[in-house]
């Protein structure tokens, strides 16, 4: 994994560590007050800055400048040892490949030996949670009576596979995920450092896409650096570098699949399968702009679409994602997924469009294959039929499929498929029918428009009423940008060059 930018970058001083302000304020009086405790857990995902400050406490406790500086010094004969790794009193341990006792049991061996240059003796274990109990066991005997002149700081993504005897031994410090503001200020210095320019809106992308972490946010920052060729950070660079699909296209998308605008989808669909996308991406993509849209349509800030419509979309691209892992044609599974949502929800998606227009006009519902009594043989719906098709063409054959019934003076137009009665129920498409209609049928004529349900269906509507009610409220739930875990799919971006 490319890692010379987050290597590069790595904080060198307390004052250069972005966000965890809690931690970094709480150590540096403790350093100040020579109060530093003998051992500490660090504790969150990766990219968090666990071992970056990690080592800067390490430096801290020894840096003869520090009380005067406030801060690490990085110009001390300590600190020089530590920035070169020479220093032979911080040992740094990965518990992932010594998991042993064996390794705890050395370590037990060297502890009481004093530090060789430095003030304090430093082990630095990483992954802690993978070391094996007996290697918890020796440890923890270690943790019970330590020497004074050593400090232990276990490193750790899963804290709860850390055994309770060790974590009552030890101060835990939890770090979070970096902020938006956090991350992109970061991104924003290492692009200026090295000489480039950005557009603030692709350091976003790489934040979403890092999930907050800072190491996974700084591997994607170097990848896009790699293949710029004029030194700019834009969002075509950011897309092109890292198979990704611009913002712009994907809410294009969207809106197409939430106003069941079959064509706009699938213009924007083929756009989509001509660029070469990573699927995986597209989808967490995907699935962040609905959650954007969620959060504003939750708080009623400009959104034309309903909460119900944009939660159905998502629990939709949900089952896009778990479907996505087996089948290799991506293209034949993403056009699947639009078919496939707009027939199951395009009458929905006209129940709730707040048009006024298409309100007042249309009162869709669900009905039963019982009600078909009328086929499109009578001589005024053939002549409704005509004059619709010297107006359209695409018209004319979307009411070639419907069941058109003329009676007191409602029309009538009943149709299986969702994705028709969408089109049809399009403001522009609906002027056009109610005008033809009302001068072939007179002014007070009234439209109707209607899915004509699966005659093998026996299921009541009521009942799909209450299942399509069941399924949303089931996945409803919407993850915080926070806690999305992409470093699988990161890891999948930065293989792919
Ligand atoms: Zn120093």
């Amino acid at each position: 994994m490319n890692d010379v930018l987050y290597r590069k970058y790595r904080a060198a001083t307390f004052a250069e560590i972005i966000g965890q302000e809690h931690v970094v304020s709480i150590l540096k009086s403790a350093i100040l007050n020579e109060k530093a405790s003998h051992a500490y857990l660090f504790a969150g995902p990766r990219g968090t800055g666990k071992t970056s400050i990690a080592r800067l406490l390490a430096k801290g406790v020894n840096c003869s400048n520090f009380k005067e500086k406030g801060d690490i010094c990085n110009n001390c004969e300590e600190c020089k040892l530590i920035n070169n790794a020479e220093a032979l009193d911080v040992i740094e341990m990965d518990a992932a490949s010594n998991r042993g006792i064996e390794e705890i049991r050395n370590l037990k061996e060297t502890i009481n030996f004093l530090p060789v240059t430095l003030r304090k003796k430093i082990y630095i274990l990483d992954e802690a949670h993978m070391l094996t109990k007996e290697a918890f066991n020796a440890l923890l005997k270690t943790l019970e009576e330590p020497p004074s002149h050593v400090i232990f700081i276990l490193a750790t993504t899963e804290p709860n596979k850390i055994p309770l005897t060790v974590l009552s031994r030890v101060q835990r410090f939890d770090l979070t995920l970096a902020s938006s503001i956090e991350l992109v200020k970061k991104l924003a210095f290492i692009v200026q450092k090295e000489g480039f320019r950005s557009d603030p809106k692709a350091l976003e992308s790489i934040f979403k896409l890092s999930g907050g972490s800072f190491r996974d946010a700084e591997s994607l920052l170097g990848k896009v650096m790699v293949n710029s060729t004029d030194k700019f950070i834009g969002e075509k660079e950011v897309a092109s570098s890292l198979g990704l699909l611009e913002t712009e296209l994907l809410n294009n998308f969207i809106f197409s699949l939430l106003r069941g605008d079959y064509e706009g989808c699938m213009h924007n669909l083929a756009k989509i399968t001509a660029a070469s996308v990573n699927l995986s991406y597209f989808i967490e993509q995907l699935i962040k702009i609905l959650k954007d849209l969620l959060v504003n349509a939750v708080n009623k800030s400009s959104t034309e679409f309903s909460v119900t419509s944009i939660i159905k979309l998502i629990n939709a691209v949900f089952e896009l994602k778990t479907e996505v892992k087996d089948f290799s044609d991506k293209e034949a599974i993403i056009q699947i997924f639009v078919i496939k949502y707009l027939h199951n929800n395009s009458v929905t998606t006209l129940e709730q469009n707040n048009t006024a227009q298409v309100k007042k006009t249309i009162s869709a519902r669900v009905i039963s294959s019982t009600d078909v009594k009328t086929g499109p043989e009578n001589d005024q719906v053939a002549r409704f039929i005509a004059k619709c098709g010297e107006v359209s063409l695409r018209l004319k054959t979307a009411l070639f499929d419907c069941i058109i019934s003329l009676h007191e003076k409602v029309l009538l137009i009943k149709n299986p498929y969702k994705h028709t009665l969408a089109y049809l129920s399009k403001s522009e498409v609906l002027e056009i029918i109610t005008k033809i209609a009302r001068e072939l049928f007179g002014d007070d004529l009234t439209l109707d428009l209607a899915l004509l349900e699966n005659i093998n269906s026996k299921k009541s509507p009521e009942q799909r009423e209450i299942e399509i009610e069941e399924v949303v409220t089931s996945k409803s739930e919407v993850k915080d940008d926070k806690i999305l875990d992409n470093s699988e799919l990161v890891e999948s971006i930065l293989l792919i060059s």
